[in-house]
């Protein structure tokens, strides 16, 4: 039915070739697709979850393991299975760690309403239900969240490993996760204050192996000395960052010069390069021995540094300059004939590597900097550029673990607990949301028994044994998937930032309320481009924009 009336008015005419689902077909239809995009994750879960090999249309290639890498790469057109797309952005986003944690929790989410709207449950209800739940979970995790401390490396080191799980940077986990944390430490401002993720630059150079993966205090530039006559080694070194183009003007503008004999042309190049000199020497002047210019350099003016030996790169990044600055305590200046002494920088070492067989300049050693880099090395592509998710996942789990200053029990234990928790709070409610409470206590069980799984144990008999467990009070009872067996997770060192576990509940639980006050998708016919996002195509709580 493509419109309605009321009182003989016609109140809409839908174009021609608009699909309407409506009621519990289209409920169906959007838990069915939410659920495909969390089951073609699942397997990726924990230290044996399983990698994907992803081939896009134009044949790139992919393996990964990273769930929001996945979901990015798969082209996915139902609005429905969109949502569980954004779910997983967020939590890259907020957290940088958690996402298929995320996206399983809230296909599970409605695997189980399913289970109540069979039973005639109203999805309204289901939803305050599962709202009510997510809140007191989250309450409940921070009650057994444990505090941690900056300054307490170990425990630091820990959370970075288990965040690197599952990556192919497992092998070097040990040093990768030890870099992670000092990095942090050279970036983090009186002790726990705000961390910024980009004060970390993670650069990757394929060749040689993960084990030389360096962190460098300072920063690695892809770029090479602009002129060969250029020292490739400073030290001690002056730094001056310049956002100008040392350059002439004129020859960028289209101003036109008509030049009528020989001697004027002559006296225009002269001219030209007396200005350039004279740029070059106001540099010089400066007492500066490296320059980080972001627009171009004349080659004359090259000539002139190279002369005073100052070592200079070129047309360097925005983003690099300002990470340069951070690192060095330079300003970058925009106007050549207002430096001071108190502009330039300082590092202890700058210098051209070549690094598998491509020029990086690095800027070493700089005193106390606030942005410094990691060099992620490896065998071949595939290898550092997972490791260099993985070091991603390390650094930004550190990063929200001092963010709340709390961690959680990983290996399933603090689902389990969270789940008995809930359970609890259940029996204390009542009534019908008692029932999708005790659902929702239900589906944070999906990540133990799916860790149970990928370790190929049996995990209904699993989940039976860690409930016992819990009940016997030991709440850090998990899953050691690599033994395959019940153990002590916080004994194993399996810890986790507090913020991805309320992270995830908060955005699985509040996708699926809203996947469930959906009762009317309204897709526009083919012609027109359907919208793309989060909600596309979809008219929440049943009422329809008309
Ligand atoms: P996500 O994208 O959700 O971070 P991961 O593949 O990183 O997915 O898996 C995270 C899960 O693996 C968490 O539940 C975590 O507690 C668990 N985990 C990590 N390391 C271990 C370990 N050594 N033993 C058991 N479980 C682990
Ligand atoms: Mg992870």
């Amino acid at each position: 039915m493509n419109g309605a009336s009321l009182a003989g008015q016609p109140i809409l005419i839908l174009p021609e070739g608009t699909l309407r689902q409506t009621g519990k077909d289209a409920q169906k239809k959007n838990i069915a697709a939410a659920k495909v995009i969390a089951d073609s994750i699942r397997t990726t879960l924990g230290p044996r979850g399983m990698d994907k090999m992803l081939v896009s249309s134009i044949g790139d290639v992919t393996i990964t393991n990273d769930g929001v890498t996945i979901l990015d790469e798969m082209e996915i057109e139902h609005p429905a299975a969109k949502m569980m797309v954004e779910i997983a952005k967020t939590q890259e986003e907020e957290v940088g760690d958690g996402t298929t944690t995320a996206v399983v929790l809230a296909g599970e989410l409605l695997k189980k309403s399913e289970e109540l709207l069979d039973q005639n449950i109203h999805p309204i209800l289901i939803a305050k239900g599962f709202k009510m739940a997510s809140t007191k979970a989250l309450e409940i995790l921070d009650e057994i969240g444990n505090k941690i401390d900056i300054n307490d490396d170990e425990g630091m080191e820990k959370i970075a490993m288990t965040a690197m799980t599952g990556k192919s940077g497992e092998t070097a986990k040990e040093s990768l996760a030890k870099i992670a944390v000092q990095a942090i430490k050279m970036v983090s401002e009186n002790g726990r204050e705000k961390i910024n993720k980009d004060d970390i630059k993670i650069e990757k150079k394929q060749g040689g192996s993960i084990d030389e993966t360096e962190l460098i205090k300072g920063l690695v530039i892809d770029k090479e000395v602009v002129h060969s006559g250029m020292p490739k080694r400073v030290k001690d070194a002056k730094i001056l960052l310049i956002d100008m183009a040392l350059e002439v003007k004129s020859t960028e503008t289209d101003a036109k010069i008509e030049i009528t004999s020989p001697d004027q042309m002559q006296g225009f190049l002269d001219q030209e390069s007396k200005m350039l000199k004279e740029m070059a020497n106001k540099i010089i002047k400066t007492g500066c021995s490296v320059v980080f210019c972001q627009k171009g350099i004349d080659d004359i003016v090259q000539h002139y540094l190279a002369k005073s030996k100052i070592l200079a790169a070129r047309r360097v990044k925005e983003s690099d300059m300002s990470k340069l600055a951070k690192a060095t305590g330079a300003t970058i200046v925009t106007n050549i004939d207002e430096i001071t002494e108190d502009d330039l920088g300082f590092a202890g070492i700058v210098e051209e590597k070549k690094i598998a067989g491509e020029e990086m300049i690095f800027v070493k050693e700089c005193k106390n900097p606030k942005a410094v880099s990691i060099l992620i090395r490896g065998g071949t592509e595939h290898v550092v550029d997972e490791a260099k998710r993985a070091m991603e996942d390390a650094v930004l789990g550190v990063i929200s673990t001092i963010e709340l200053g709390k961690v959680v029990v990983g290996g399933g234990a603090i689902e389990i607990e969270l789940a008995k928790k809930l359970r609890e709070y259940a029996d204390s409610v009542g009534g019908r949301e008692q029932l999708a409470i005790n659902k929702f206590a239900e589906a944070v069980e999906i990540i133990p028994r799916t860790l149970a799984e990928s370790a190929g144990m049996d995990s209904i008999d699993v989940l039976v044994e860690l409930v016992a467990e819990h009940e016997k009070g030991n709440q850090y009872a998990g899953i050691d998937v690599i033994r395959g067996k019940i153990s002590d997770m916080k004994e194993l060192g399996v810890l986790e930032p507090l913020k991805i576990k309320t992270q995830a509940i908060k955005s699985a639980s509040e996708a699926a309320e809203m996947i469930l006050r959906i009762d009317d998708v309204v897709t526009a016919g083919k012609s027109k481009s359907m919208p793309s996002g989060p909600g596309a195509g979809m008219q929440p709580g049943g009422m329809p924009e008309y």
